[in-house]
């Protein structure tokens, strides 16, 4: 399986702001020597040594994450603003998708903004899957396309090959991959993915805040945390924040890494990332982040941060 980030900030968009860009870009100037400007490799080489929050930034748009299975066939997690960047990802790569997969975790705008401009949507030859565990999500999604809020509503435009199946059973198969789902601590609720495929395990809990339970080594809790290859979790604050915005419904980074320690995960995703975060700062938790869990436990646990643009193989 290939992840593919195209939102990882949470709550709502942040886009760089012009003064981010100016000092970022007047940061680089001050550290460029004349022998790394000599030719296209010093060049090359001189950005990829750059530190990653001057070079490799968290991105702006909200959640939405694509589990690819293979060429053909691929999972959707979310309709954040990133579900933008994956359509045009696809229009370059020429990709037609003979059926779209697309599972929400729950309808918070941050998680359905960019369906209204979701370009495959509007092709009439596209087959769209929904998916959520939610009763009448249908009517919801529908919903928030209505005038006023936009001009264009999902009947109107969008392909009639679309189809909303509501979560029953415990686990589903997509493609071959086996699908399953859970609730987490989040207002109004929020699901988790897990997907198992060919061996490798992959779950994206973007929106919890993590309670006792989570940690509770249950047979529910073991069949679906423990030993995964790839975790995408939030870590949206620091603890103090956490502490102070309690019952918000995001979690505090360290507790997300404990969490990721108690269940043997191998590899932790920080994300749904505070939209108030610069790249330094994101970069800041994340080395916190990776100290703290070599302090606290001997367990292997890769952290890294989720962003834009970026791809891994689980
Ligand atoms: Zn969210
Ligand atoms: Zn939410």
């Amino acid at each position: 399986m290939e992840v593919r980030f195209w939102g990882a900030r949470g709550s709502h968009p942040r886009p760089m702001t012009p003064d981010e860009l100016r000092s970022k870009i007047s940061t680089v100037v001050h550290r460029i020597q004349p022998s790394d400007v000599e030719d296209p490799h010093s060049r090359e080489r001189f950005l990829l040594g750059l530190p990653d929050w001057l070079f490799r930034p968290a991105g702006g748009n909200t959640p939405c994450v694509e589990l690819r299975l293979s060429d053909s066939e691929c999972i959707v997690f979310d309709a954040g603003t990133g579900i933008i960047q994956l359509a045009e990802d696809w229009a370059r790569r020429g990709y037609s998708e003979d059926c779209i997969n697309l599972f929400f975790t729950h309808f918070h705008y941050d998680h359905v903004q960019g369906l209204p401009f979701f370009g495959p949507a509007y092709n009439p030859s596209s087959r769209i899957r929904f998916f959520s565990p939610v009763e009448k999500f249908e009517s919801t999604l529908r919903s928030h396309m209505q005038h006023p809020f936009f001009p264009v509503t999902m009947e109107g435009k969008m392909t009639e090959r679309m189809e909303f199946h509501v979560l029953r059973e415990e686990e589903l198969l997509v493609s071959g991959a086996r699908v399953r789902y859970r609730l987490m601590n989040h207002p109004g609720g929020a699901y988790a993915y897990r997907v198992d495929y060919r061996g490798r395990s992959f779950v994206y809990a973007s929106d919890a805040e993590l309670q006792n339970e989570d940690f509770e080594r249950s047979q529910a809790n073991r069949d679906f945390f423990e030993g995964v290859d790839v975790l995408i979790l939030d870590t949206q604050y620091t603890l103090g924040e956490a502490i102070e915005k309690y019952n918000w419904g995001h979690s505090a980074f360290s507790l997300s890494v404990d969490f990721a320690l108690t269940w043997k995960v191998k590899r932790l995703f920080m994300f749904h990332h505070e939209p108030r975060y610069s790249d330094k700062r994101l970069v800041k938790n994340l080395e916190s982040a990776r100290a703290y869990a070599i302090k606290s436990s001997s367990h292997e646990l890769q952290i890294e941060l989720s962003r834009e643009g970026s791809r891994i193989t689980v």
